[in-house]
């Protein structure tokens, strides 16, 4: 069976960017919808561009938005009419501080908390591994994760830079 290509996709700072909301204020706007706030069309367009060239790619959202539940994030795709097909969202990374002793490296490692969510995605979803990049704006992944992580600038999120080196790692 072909390994799977997971796109995981953190929001804020992504495809809701700080130049779009900010133009929507100028503009005197409406900067959310029930959902929250609006995302960056051309961010959003970028988003597609990669879904486009990866159409079997599935969506795994790793955003702080994922506490409203599964069915509100597809409600949220549908409504919004992004991209793609969300599969699933990351389960919830919780360090067990009690037993980190600050000192060791290795340790500190352990409180990548948005890293030791995918990690934990992939070994209960793709256990034998999976073509994956990670888009967040933040850099709180493992050093595993480093060569799949797409950082994004908060101003502007996706890029069509971003998506090209999303396209590459996809499908090499
Ligand atoms: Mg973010």
């Amino acid at each position: 069976m072909p390994k799977k290509k997971v796109i995981f996709l953190d929001f804020d700072g992504v495809l809701n960017t700080e130049r779009h909301q900010l133009a929507l204020r100028l503009g005197g706007w409406r900067r959310q919808d029930e959902y929250g706030p609006l995302f960056d069309p051309e961010a959003v367009e970028n988003l597609r561009a990669v879904l486009s060239a990866v159409p079997e790619a599935l969506i795994v959202v790793n955003s702080s938005w994922k506490l409203e539940g599964m069915d509100w994030i597809l409600e949220l795709w549908s409504a919004r009419d992004l991209p793609g097909k969300v599969y699933g969202v990351t389960p919830d990374y919780v360090p067990d501080l009690l037993n980190i002793d600050l000192d060791d490296y290795d340790n500190i490692v352990m409180l990548a908390g948005k890293g030791n969510e995918v990690k934990q995605w992939i070994a209960e979803h793709a256990p034998g591994g999976c073509h994956y990049v990670i888009f967040d704006d933040m850099p709180d992944f493992l050093p595993e994760q480093e060569e799949h992580l797409i950082r994004t600038d908060p101003y502007v999120g996706i890029t069509a830079e971003n998506a090209a080196a999303a396209i590459q790692i996809l499908t090499e």
